[in-house]
């Protein structure tokens, strides 16, 4: 990668294109675009992420300066962690005066937001699969004293096996062994609260590795619930509600979740950084330990008959509580048609077709914030709703 000031504007943005051909794009950030491209010599398909440092009206010398500087940090984290099976792999990168080229493996499944907004909501077993690849990357990147600040789904790519990779080391740092973070960096819905105190008191401890587990919890509530667990149309409601821990498992959303689930997720989701669950803690949670151990059982004759007439006994019960139930009647759907989870998703899924985006739920809750999330937008959120004279400064 060039490093020298003098170096001509073009000649790292000449060896790119010589090697690739950019195509469309596949996603925005806040200063970046990534492309889809394609190798000339081994016709391969990548990611570009194009950072733009170009000088103009939208932007001062300071902050190309900042972007220039934090890409640097993001390009020598990116190189630390590579390797580890559940991180995005940086291939190639190039910089020049006005912009650089990151090339990465191409996830052409996408976001997990992506999917998640097409599913409505997952799985236990799916959200077990994805959280513990999460957490152990999560584990992996604390390991080496990497705390990322900005885990969401937005930043969590897909291959072709549905495995997840962590992207988007933009905000990531590695930090010295008990070295305390000051910095207000992050996604609003997913900011830690100690995050959100640093930025109003000026005095405060700092913060640590322990905010990506907040953001993990996060994560985990909203694969379950399809919808975040704090939202307030306006942010600074919403920013109070992370402060005092005031989430909730709603129902409909939450009624057919297991308590090994929501014990986890309150384990993780824990306000006093102190007391919240490390990676570790979470990935040995039982949650994590179902469906591991694969048993094999030799039953003898005696044993064989008792699993007989158990199983007999279970499907009369399930038989007779089914004759039970009330049916579907057209009543019933005329009147409560949301409290029935098959129709509750294929609501969901419709208006999001129509609309391109989630439809309002109730007062305090609104799927459209998932729409919302843009690292900038707590920046202008906190300076504008607070007198806190440090937050006018970030
Ligand atoms: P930013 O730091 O600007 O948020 P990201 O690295 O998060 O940039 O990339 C922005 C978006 O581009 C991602 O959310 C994703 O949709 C898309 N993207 C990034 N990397 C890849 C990749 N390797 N394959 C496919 N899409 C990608
Ligand atoms: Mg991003």
């Amino acid at each position: 990668m060039a490093k020298d000031d003098d170096i001509p504007e073009w000649v790292g943005a000449q060896d790119f294109y010589e090697k690739y051909e950019p195509k469309e794009i596949l996603g925005r950030g806040v200063s970046s675009v990534v492309r889809r491209c394609f190798h000339k010599r081994t016709a391969l398909e990548y990611a570009v992420k194009v950072i733009d440092i170009t000088p103009s009206d939208k932007m001062t010398a300071d902050e190309i300066e900042e972007i220039r500087n934090s890409t640097i940090k993001e390009i020598d984290i990116l190189k630390k962690v590579y390797g580890q099976e559940n991180i995005i792999q940086l291939k190639d990168c190039y910089e020049t005066k006005a912009f650089f080229f990151l090339v990465f493996d191409l996830m052409r499944k996408g976001e997990l937001f992506d999917y998640l907004t097409e599913k409505v909501t997952l799985s236990e077993k799916e959200t077990r699969k994805i959280m513990r690849s999460l957490l152990e990357v999560v584990q992996f990147l604390h390991s080496q004293n990497i705390v990322h600040r900005d885990l969401k789904p937005e930043n969590i790519l897909l291959d072709d096996n549905m495995n997840i990779k962590l992207t988007d080391f933009g905000f990531a740092v590695q930090i010295a062994p008990g070295q305390k973070l000051h910095e207000v960096c992050g996604t609003p819905g997913y900011l830690a609260p100690e995050i959100i105190e640093c930025s109003m008191d000026p005095h405060h401890q700092g913060y640590g590795t322990a905010v990506d587990l907040w953001s993990a919890g996060v994560i985990m509530y909203t694969l379950l619930a399809g919808s975040p667990p704090f939202w307030h149309r306006k942010q600074m409601l919403m920013l109070r509600m992370i402060l005092a821990g005031n989430y909730q498992f709603t129902s409909p959303e939450w009624d057919d979740r297991s308590d090994t689930v929501k014990d986890l997720i309150s384990r993780m989701m824990v306000v006093n950084p102190e007391l919240r669950y490390t990676a570790t803690d979470a990935l040995n949670h039982p949650f994590f330990q179902q469906y591991v151990v694969a048993e094999v059982r030799h039953f003898t004759p005696y044993r064989k008959f008792k699993v007989i007439c158990i199983t007999v006994l279970a499907t009369m019960r399930i038989y007779c509580s089914y004759r039970r139930a009330k049916p579907v009647t057209k009543e019933v759907i005329k009147s409560d048609p949301y409290a029935l989870k098959p129709i509750r998703k294929l609501i969901d899924a419709c208006a999001f077709k129509i609309y391109g985006h989630w439809v309002k739920k109730g007062q305090t809750q609104n799927r459209a914030a998932l729409f919302e999330n843009s690292p900038k937008a707590i920046m202008i959120s906190l300076a504008a709703e607070t007198d806190d004279s440090c937050l006018r400064m970030m």
